[in-house]
Parts: C-alpha cells; structure tokens; sequence
C-alpha cells in the first residue's frame, strides 16, 4: 500500500493545493490498495467517504508536500478506524492506545474466555498470555482446555503451560465442556490462582453445535474477558466470522495472529469495523513471546507503510504558521521575495528548532542549506542578528533591497549593533535566495522542494 500511495502522491507534488480530481485519484487508488490489503468492501467505502471529505475539507499547508498530507489524513483516520470506538470520530488517543490492556476487575479466579475458529491461534495465544501476564503483572495463573475434539489439543496446552509457568487442569476423559468448566472454576478457586484460561474448541467453519458450547461454557463460567482470536490471514472472511461470534457471544476484545505473515493486516481493520470491539493483542509469531499489545499507530503504520512521511507531516503542520507559509510561497513563486518575506522566514526557522531543525524537515532542502552556508553560515544566533539586521531597516528598504545604497548601510548596521559587511552578507543571502526562487519557477515552496529533491 505504501508504494502505491507514494506513486499517486508524488503525482500531487508540486501543487500548491489539492484540486478534486487529485483527491479522486488518490481516494481510487487507497480503495484499491485496502481491498488488496483485504479490508472488506463495506468497510473500504465507509473508510474512503470518510476521508474524502477530511482530504477536500482541509486546508492544505504550502510548505508541505500536499500528497504527504493526504497520508496523514489518511493515516489518522486509520488509526481512528482501529483504535476508536465506531461512533466516536474524535477518539481520544490517549484512550485508544490504551485499549490493548486486560481487564482482570472481577473476584479472582478471573475468567478469559478464548474463542475462535479452529486454527486460528486460540490455544498458542492463550500460552502467549499466560506467560504475559505471570510476567508482567506477576499473576498466578491457570490454563484450562475445553477442546474435547481432539485429545493432541489438550495436550499441546499442557505443555504451553509448563513451558509458560502456568498451572494446567489435569486432563479427565470423556467429560463435555461444561464439565470441564465447572471443573476447572472449582480447582482455580482452590488453588488461589488469579486468572483462569478457558481454551475451547474450534471448527473450520462456524456451526450451531460450535455455538452451542461456546455459549454454555460462557453462561457458567461468566467470563471477564471473551476474547475472539481471528487469523490476521483470513481476508475478507474475517467479516462473517467476526459477526457471528459477536453475535453469539459477549465478547470484550480481539486478538489477531498471524501478523508476522504476508497479510497487511486489512482483516483488523474489517474486524474491527464490523464489532467496534478493541483489538488487544497481536500475535507476531509461533512462539511464547510472539505476542504484541495493540497499538493502533504502529498497525495502521503497517498498513500504511509511510511511518516516516506521516511524521514529517505531523511536525510541520503543529509548527508552520499555514497562512504565513503560504502568502510566503505565493510571493515567492511570483519572484516578490523581498525582506519582509526573509524575516517571516528567519522568524519560522527559528520557531522550527534553527536551520539544522528546518533542513531535517523540509523534503530534498539539503542544496539550500549547502547554498547558505556558502552565503555565511546559518547558525541559530545568525538567525537572530540577521532579523535584526532587517528590523532596523525601513519598510522601503525591505521591498527595495536592490537600491540600498552605503550610508544606508551604514545606518542599518550602527540601527542593530552589527558591521556593515554583516549587512552586505544579509544581502547577498537574500539575493542568492531570491534568484533561486525565481528559477524555481511557479511551483511555489512545495514545487521547489519537489524539484530539489528530484
Ligand atoms: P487453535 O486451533 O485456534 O488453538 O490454533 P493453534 O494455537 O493450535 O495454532 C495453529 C497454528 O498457528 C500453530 O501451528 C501455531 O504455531 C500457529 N500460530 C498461532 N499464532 C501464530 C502467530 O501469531 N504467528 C504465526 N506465524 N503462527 C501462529
Ligand atoms: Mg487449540
């Protein structure tokens, strides 16, 4: 997807503002690279009307690449998307990282349901957590299964529990989930253990008899957390199996595994949108440690895979004074940089963390910056005396540059405390600046940054 977006956004480049076809093209290419990244179709229109309006409504910063800024929007609403609840279009983002944590607020032995389809990851996760929260939050636990299907099931969670530490309901034969479950609440409550595991069984495709059990060890077990585990790999199935088991079960949360592998992780995302319930934990691999607590910047970061744009993007929007900047370019790309414009710019910089702060940012700048310091050097003091320097002169002298003769010069410097050849260097930068811009041409700052870096 990232590849994609940078090819239609590179496009946008060089363009003071975005025009509706420009968002039209972006808006077809992110719903084709969602529906790739196997986000359901549903969820892929819902997620790009929303955007659209966000992309033409805004108003685009000039200093910026607009296509980057498209990213952001698109970026912040995927983390929206994931992170947030589905009514709620301000998500606070503190909250939304947050949500990944277990809710262990019950009479212990607190009881985490596991259910899923078969294959989905459900007993390895519940391995994964055992391990994480003995470590982390120092709980005794107790691992239980349920899947009396298949008797290698049982055992395959016995040995996650040695191997995680955890306690492990022995195994009786030929008792029914529920059993096993009145069971298992009985031994958890006497052996003092915090947290009991419920790890059912699962079919390959969702039936009525799956169900059933489900929603009877459910009833007896009265469980804190129902975690539904759902293969990140599922695509466009993840839809359906998400809301039946929404629909049968009280779940608290999702689990999505498998995220170390090829999938883009566009069934979180469908997941997500269908139940409104938070994703909690990734599963990144087969092992013990294999396991992630969600974090909506960093999934939609993979979905997106522009992590680097978006928090250019971030940092210029909070600092560039977008009105400035942009009257700025504007004057610019009409060849009208006069002194007023360079003090604005001084003033920017200054407020950007100084010249080495602004270079950083500011995409392909490294040839402007070699050309500066040619110019004298731009040390962050400089910035200061040379906006001095431009201070003490008169508002004729800043539009006219060009005509300011030696006893003028000599009255600007003796005006800001500086030498009259600080006032000349001041003075050859601005035209040095200046004569660049109007090779630069129309595109204003974003063209030049453009060309610069291309
Ligand atoms: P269950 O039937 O739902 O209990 O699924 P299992 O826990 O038995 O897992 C099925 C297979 O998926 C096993 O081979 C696991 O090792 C593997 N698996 C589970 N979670 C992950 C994960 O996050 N990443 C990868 N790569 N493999 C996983
Ligand atoms: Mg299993």
């Amino acid at each position: 997807l990232g590849d994609r977006l940078t090819g239609v956004f590179d496009t946008l480049t060089g363009r003071g503002a975005l025009s509706e076809r420009d968002v039209d093209a972006a808006m077809r290419e992110i719903r084709k690279a969602l529906l790739e990244a196997d986000v359901a179709l549903p969820v892929v229109k819902d997620f790009v009307a929303k955007v659209r309006t966000e992309t033409v409504g805004e108003k685009v910063i000039r200093a910026v690449k607009p296509g980057q800024q498209v990213v952001k929007i698109v970026n912040d609403a995927l983390i929206q998307m994931l992170g947030g609840t589905l009514s709620d279009d301000d998500a606070d983002m503190a909250a939304v990282r947050k949500s990944a944590e277990l809710n262990l607020n019950a009479k212990p032995p607190v009881v985490i349901l596991m259910a899923g389809l078969q294959g989905s990851g459900k007993t390895t996760t519940t391995g994964k957590l055992a391990l994480f929260l003995k470590d982390r939050a120092k709980k005794k636990v107790m691992l239980a299964s349920l899947d009396t299907n298949r008797p290698a099931a049982m055992e395959q969670l016995g040995m996650l529990a040695e191997k995680s530490g955890a306690g492990f309901l022995p195994i009786i034969k030929d008792q029914s989930p529920t059993e096993i479950t009145t069971r298992a609440l009985k031994e958890a409550a006497k052996g003092g253990y915090d947290v009991l595991f419920l790890d059912t069984a699962g079919r390959t495709t969702i039936n009525e008899e799956l169900m059933a059990d489900v929603i009877a060890v459910a009833r007896i077990a009265k469980p804190t957390e129902t975690l539904l585990v759902a293969d990140a790999l599922t695509g466009q199935d993840a839809v359906e199996t998400a809301r039946r088991f929404n629909d049968a079960l009280p779940l608290t949360g999702l689990v999505l595994t498998r995220i170390d592998g090829d999938g883009r992780g566009g069934a979180a995302l469908s997941m997500k949108a269908v139940t409104g319930l938070p994703i909690k934990f990734l599963g990144t691999g087969e092992k013990l440690d294999g396991l992630e607590a969600f974090d909506a910047e960093r999934l939609a970061g993979r979905i997106l895979g522009q992590g680097d744009v978006v928090a250019l993007v971030e940092k210029a929007t909070a600092l560039i004074d977008e009105k400035e900047a942009a009257i700025a370019a504007e004057r610019m790309s009409k060849g009208q940089f006069d002194l007023n414009d360079l003090a604005n710019q001084l003033g920017q910089m200054s407020k950007l963390g100084g010249m080495g702060g602004i270079m950083k940012l500011m995409p392909g700048m490294g040839k402007m910056k070699k050309q500066l310091d040619a110019a004298g050097g731009m040390d962050d003091k400089l910035l200061v005396r040379q906006r001095a320097i431009i201070m003490s002169m008169t508002q004729w002298e800043r539009k006219n540059p060009k005509l300011i003769k030696a006893s003028r010069k000599k009255r600007i410097a003796a005006g800001s405390g500086m030498d009259v050849s600080e006032v000349n260097k001041l003075l050859k930068m601005h035209r040095q600046m200046s004569d660049m811009m109007k090779k630069m041409g129309k595109g204003g700052m974003a063209g030049m940054a453009a060309q610069m870096a291309g």
